[in-house]
């Protein structure tokens, strides 16, 4: 008798056992009851097991299925356990991930509502009498007639109506029934959608689609699933109209499509467009916003369980929708580190997704202007297939780059703060004159907009994190961007009492003021997450940003992604450098993506498009790169240095960090683990030194860390496991390990 592995809902993680009453389908994925202590608890059944004879006591039997069929398939139970061991986390937290709160409790189960049918017309005769007797039943009945589908809610009906329809129920004339009602997330009718039809292919793009179409097509039977295809086109390619058809395509060969960006509020324009390409079906797509409410969650997930919403763009946690047969999953900007979960379980949705492919057998495409480096190296070695848009869809040449040198400036403008160079203030004079649009990026890595003395240097830092305050001028605040504290600004320096303690490095909201100044007449927003923490916000600008009532958009990290706006002819970057000077292995990577998808925005209509770059090191390589629209250059100079380096994608990094309030047991729990790691490690094991982390203190909590890095990710990641299991850690001390990290502060 095989007994069922239960994991109990709740924060402990409890697994028990439960033998299977008779005739119960009880199987891997089910959702069950189960009697814990003197009450019924929810669990997942994890697997059947072997019930063993000699325990000495009787398992208890489960109570009873919460659901007919399992919740989660077959298919994501295996993508579960293996995210479990590759990543080195609990199967209990996976499963979490797996199936969402909303999902998990049972209160938001579907909302019904009593509905009256009418199936046929009633005969004449027995409509006359009831004309006659009961005018109140008759004119329901007509109602009922002319309603769409010939039916309505019971409350629609009016008071008191109640009666006269179970009466009508009972002469069967109509029929009473509890209809679920799907909580629509877009039912406040957002904004209105415009279909749009496919557009004529160009060469490369109908090359792509074709790869796409044969991939599609591969018969189900063939010994492996077909290999993921990375789709490296430039910014302006007409990815997206790839995307869209193979979408299409796919949905004609009966199966569904999962469509994953890196996140829904920065991607709207492509959120839009899947919406009006399949307007016809707008019911059959769903979008996994992260606003959405339990209700909603609950009907959309189970919507998407039953096949009914066919299309699914959602972000990274969207990689595990229920979606039944599975033909297409597309992963837009393939090389975000959205896509990387900072939490336990801390998988990558790219790598989910990729793996998803290969146990639904299905087709994966990875699609990017600047594809990452992990990516690209698997077409190197013929993982992946590689196809390429290496021309603008609409047939215009990528924009002109020109790179600034800011030291050459900041001699000019003696002493000042070099933000805005000449050249570029004049190139936003010229495209206001032409009536054209242009936006300024600002990068933000690197914690600029501090607050500085001029005089003794000293920084205002936050007193529970190692990082300065951040400068808000809108309240007069200087704020920690990691833990939230706040502090009024100091009318003199805290240290030395020189009221001239000025701003240091500058924000959004500088740049704004300055460029009020020096070009009154623009019309200017400014994009940034201070800015947009009001609830449509971000939409609402973008709207009159394309609409033409801006003239010039300030904007950080925010504004790098996917956006078209085909007035746009000018894209200044103000600050380039930010982000080379962190320790993080990546970091030439992300400025190469960075300007090359930021300089993506500009000339994206008929107008040419010109980007300035300022820098105070123009001959980086990133830089140097980008300017020349070279990736193929960038990626064999930069994978060079990783190889020699064994670092990704020759080698899997993780990060290991203990942290804790009090300092010392921090770093002496991580140098015991050190210590243990050293003893007996797997072949090819590189283990780091423990260190500080780059940012030393967060949340009042002191951190260290230590990197490792292997050729074979199973190895090490069991390694570190084992030497964890065996380690009692102190009680105030956390130890996080982090596969495949992105982030090294
Ligand atoms: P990407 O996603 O690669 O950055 P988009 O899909 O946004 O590029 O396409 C850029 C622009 O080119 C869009 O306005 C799109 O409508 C247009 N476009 C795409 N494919 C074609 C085509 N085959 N013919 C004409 N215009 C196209
Ligand atoms: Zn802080």
């Amino acid at each position: 008798m095989p007994a069922a592995r239960v994991l109990i809902d709740g924060p402990s993680e409890l697994v028990f056992d439960y033998a299977i009453p008779d005739g119960l389908n009880v199987q891997p994925g089910c959702r069950v009851r189960i009697p814990l202590r003197n009450k019924l608890s929810q669990g997942t059944v994890l697997d059947l097991v072997e019930q063993q004879d000699d325990l000495g006591f009787a398992l208890r039997p489960l109570h009873s299925l919460s659901d007919p069929e399992p919740l989660i398939t077959a298919n994501l139970l295996k993508a579960g356990r293996w995210i479990a061991g590759y990543y080195g986390c609990s199967i209990e937290s996976v499963i979490r991930a797996l199936l969402p709160e909303a999902v998990r409790t049972e209160d938001n189960s579907a909302k019904v509502r009593k509905t009256v049918i009418l199936d046929n017309d009633p005969p004449p005769d027995i409509l006359a009498k009831l004309q006659k007797r009961a005018p109140k039943q008759a004119a329901i009945l007509s109602l009922l007639a002319h309603a769409p589908d010939r039916k309505l809610a019971l409350a629609d009906l009016g008071d008191g109506s109640s009666a006269s329809v179970k009466s009508l129920a009972k002469q069967e004339l109509v029929r009473l029934i509890d209809e679920e009602v799907r909580r629509d997330p877009e039912a406040d009718g957002i904004e209105e959608i415009l279909p749009d039809s496919p557009l004529p292919l160009n060469d490369e793009q109908e090359a792509a689609l074709r790869v796409i179409l044969e991939s599609l097509n591969s018969p189900p039977s063939a010994p492996s699933s077909p290999p993921p295809i990375l789709l490296h086109g430039v910014t302006g390619s007409g990815k997206t109209e790839v995307y869209l058809q193979a979408t299409r395509a796919t949905l004609d060969l009966g199966k569904t499509v999962l469509v994953l960006v890196p996140e829904i509020s920065l991607t709207p324009q492509t959120v839009r467009r899947f919406r009006a390409r399949f307007a016809g079906i707008q019911e059959q797509v769903a979008v996994l916003h992260s606003n959405l409410s339990q209700g909603e969650r609950f009907d959309e997930w189970h919507r998407i369980r039953k096949g009914i919403a066919r299309i699914v763009i959602g972000a990274r946690s969207a990689v595990f929708a229920p979606l039944p047969d599975l033909g297409l999953i597309l992963v837009d900007e393939e090389h975000e580190n959205t896509y990387k979960q900072d939490q336990i379980p801390r998988y990558h949705g790219r790598d989910v997704a990729v793996l998803r492919a290969s146990l639904e057998n299905c087709t994966v495409v990875l699609g990017s202007a600047t594809p990452s480096l992990e990516s690209f190296q698997n077409t190197l070695e013929e993982k992946y297939k590689i196809v390429r848009l290496a021309k603008r869809a609409d047939g215009q040449s990528l924009p002109l780059i020109r790179v600034l040198d800011m030291r050459l400036e900041k001699q000019k403008q003696k002493g000042g703060m070099a933000i805005l160079s000449d050249r570029l203030r004049n190139a936003l004079e010229q495209r206001l004159l032409k009536n054209e649009q242009s936006i300024l990026f600002l990068n933000r890595r690197g914690f600029a907009r501090s607050l500085q003395c001029p005089s003794c240097g000293h920084v205002c830092m936050c007193p529970h994190c190692s990082v300065p305050l951040t400068y808000h001028r809108d309240d007069e605040r200087l704020m920690c961007h990691i833990c939230g504290h706040q502090a009024i600004v100091p009318r003199k320096c805290p240290e030395c009492r020189d009221p001239a303690i000025a701003l240091q490095g500058y924000g959004t909201q500088k740049v704004e003021e300055i460029l009020a100044k020096v070009i009154p007449s623009a019309k200017i927003a400014r994009i940034d997450a201070d800015a947009m923490r009001k609830k449509h916000a971000l939409r609402d600008l973008l709207n009159a940003f394309q609409a033409r009532k801006i003239d010039v958009l300030i904007g950080t990290q925010m504004i790098a992604k996917g956006l078209h706006f085909p007035n746009v002819t000018l894209v200044g970057i103000l600050n380039a450098d930010i982000g080379l000077h962190v320790p993080d292995f990546r970091a030439g990577e992300r400025v190469f993506q960075l300007l090359t998808q930021v300089a993506g925005r500009a000339g994206r209509g008929d107008l040419e498009g010109e980007v300035i770059v300022q820098t105070f090191t123009p001959h980086s390589p990133s830089i140097q790169f980008a300017r020349h629209h070279d990736f193929d250059g960038f990626a064999e100079q930069e994978l060079e240095f990783r190889r020699q380096f064994a670092f990704p994608p020759f080698a899997h990094c993780a990060v290991l960090t203990s942290r804790s309030t009090h300092e010392r047991r921090a770093e002496f729990t991580l140098q015991t683990l050190h210590r243990r790691l050293t003893e007996d490690p797997p072949p090819g094991l590189v283990i780091g030194e423990p260190l500080p982390s780059p940012l030393v203190k967060t949340h009042g909590q002191f951190r260290f860390q230590l990197m490792l890095r292997s050729a074979k990710a199973r190895p090490m990641t069991r390694h570190v496991q084992q030497v964890l299991q065996k380690t009692t850690l102190p009680e105030d001390v956390t130890v996080v390990f982090d596969m495949d990290a992105w982030s090294f502060t």
